[in-house]
């Protein structure tokens, strides 16, 4: 299987190489060359499969023979043995047609955790082969830091550095980053915000004075190993409520537009979906871009589901390179218009190309606390915000009668107790398995917002 950028000028690269690379070196994202398919025969003996056995099916055609079967299925193993549930993401049913799928029973309670557990041996794996070392950079609004800090602590080949703003992380995802003490793991307080931050993280990835040195990675959704591990729980989802036979929709909770578009992959690769319905909050840029066209970054606007409160929706470029006729140089082109006038039209293939197995909703404050009241008085579920706005437009898209919608539980409503218990007056508490986080030890530095403060941190303190 090789992998080419969605800008068209990036050299083609293996799975391993992709894995290593993040981003592509034309700023663009890779993706497969083509769609890995499965026949309804293929996937109807996956039922009943165990998780991390059904991972290693749906990998396997994107690892190609970057790993053998054998030892992608221990991999497997080993990052979903880490799940605090048998079946790693179980479906709960709320009414005859509503369902969830909790993605929140990893380590650090967020569907972060399906993914990064996974690629965190991906890494040590491909640098062994190579005696390679990589240094990680990385921003982080919450759940991404702790997920990736958990991957990969300990690791012999992998330092993290994790950038968050200074106080504007919630307690326990902080605690969640900042009490890890592993000699790779270094956590960055910066003065200023997840913009800033993520703004100094791009610029240490072009910095040649720090990549002459070291071989900067990324765990952010960019990175498509990421992408595919999500793949497989819209399988599980399918073949639990009668699929291959019968077609269901997902109602996915979106930022980044990565989650969502392992569903797009899911279908390529055969699965019957009917529907993947876009949640979002008021920063609403995907939902303009999916019903109208219009592709335009505001100001964000920070809400009770701060892992969706961004503006620029990275891997949107993958799904609108796949149903835009694969035109790297017409997309380069039309990325470097938003780039610099951050807004743009999509074009006519790329709307209609979209709307054939994507719609999007928007969820104000109101529409997310009314759904984390329904969930929890008439379906006894406590649910986090960010699943609440997923709900939301479950229960309010249009679909034909039989079809059930699943919606993607992307967090443990105990990462967000604040915003839970305003809305449904119940205080949820932390898992047996984060339990003393408030009793371990702190440790982290803080920096002024000043890129080379960043820089210098990260040169003198990286091995
Ligand atoms: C990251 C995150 C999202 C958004 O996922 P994307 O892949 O960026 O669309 C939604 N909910 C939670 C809890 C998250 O951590």
């Amino acid at each position: 299987m090789k992998y080419v950028s969605t800008r068209g000028s990036a050299p083609a690269l293996d799975f391993a190489g992709v894995t290593l690379a993040g981003l592509a070196s034309d700023g663009g994202l890779y993706v497969p060359e083509g769609w890995p398919q499965f026949s309804h025969e293929e996937i109807a003996v996956m039922r009943g499969l165990p998780y991390d056995e059904l991972a290693a099916r749906v990998m396997e055609p994107f690892v190609g023979d970057c790993l053998t079967p054998a030892r992608l299925r221990e991999l497997t193993a080993k990052a979903y043995g880490r799940f605090s549930h048998k079946a790693v993401t179980p479906l709960v049913q709320l009414d005859e047609r509503q369902w969830l799928l909790e993605l929140f029973h990893g380590p650090t309670l967020a569907f972060k955790d399906v993914a990064l557990q996974m690629l965190g041996l991906l890494f040590e794996e491909f640098l062994a082969r190579e005696d390679g070392k990589l240094t990680i950079v990385g921003a982080t609004s919450g759940d991404t830091g702790s997920a990736a800090i958990d991957a990969v602590a300990g690791l012999d080949r992998v330092e993290i550095f994790m950038l968050h703003p200074k106080g504007r992380v919630s307690d326990v995802q902080r605690r969640q980053m900042t009490t890890v003490r592993a000699p790779n793991v270094h956590n960055i307080a910066i003065d200023g915000s997840f913009d800033d931050a993520q703004a100094m993280v791009k610029r240490i990835f072009s910095d040649a004075d720090v990549t002459a040195k070291h071989r900067i990675g990324a765990v952010n959704s960019i990175n498509w190993a990421r992408l595919m591990a999500q793949v497989v729980y819209y399988f599980v989802a399918s073949l639990q409520l009668g699929g291959p036979e019968r077609k269901l929709a997902f109602s996915v909770p979106t930022g980044n537009f990565g989650d969502v578009f392992a569903g797009h992959v899911a279908a390529r690769m055969g699965l019957p979906i009917e529907q993947l319905v876009v949640a979002t909050n008021v920063n609403d840029i995907l939902h303009r871009a999916l019903s109208a066209g219009d592709y335009s970054a505001g100001t964000v606007t920070p809400t009770a589901a701060p892992s969706m409160d961004i503006q620029v929706s990275s891997n949107f470029e993958r799904l609108l390179f796949d149903v835009g006729g694969r035109d790297g140089a017409a997309l380069a082109e039309q990325m470097r218009g938003f780039e610099s006038t951050r807004a743009m039209q999509l074009t006519n293939a790329q709307r209609e190309g979209a709307a054939r197995l994507f719609t999007s909703l928007r969820a104000d404050e109101h529409d997310m606390a009314s759904a984390m009241r329904w969930a929890c008085e008439d379906c006894a579920q406590v649910i986090d915000p960010h699943t609440a706005i997923g709900l939301h437009a479950a229960r309010a898209v249009e679909l034909p009668v039989g079809v059930p919608v699943v919606t993607l539980a992307t967090a443990h409503p105990a990462k967000f107790p604040d915003a839970v218990e305003r809305a449904t007056g119940t205080r949820p508490s932390l898992p047996p398995r984060v339990g003393d986080l408030f009793a371990r030890e702190e440790a982290y530095t803080e920096l002024a917002g000043v890129y080379e403060a960043v820089r210098d941190h990260i040169v003198g303190h990286a091995a």
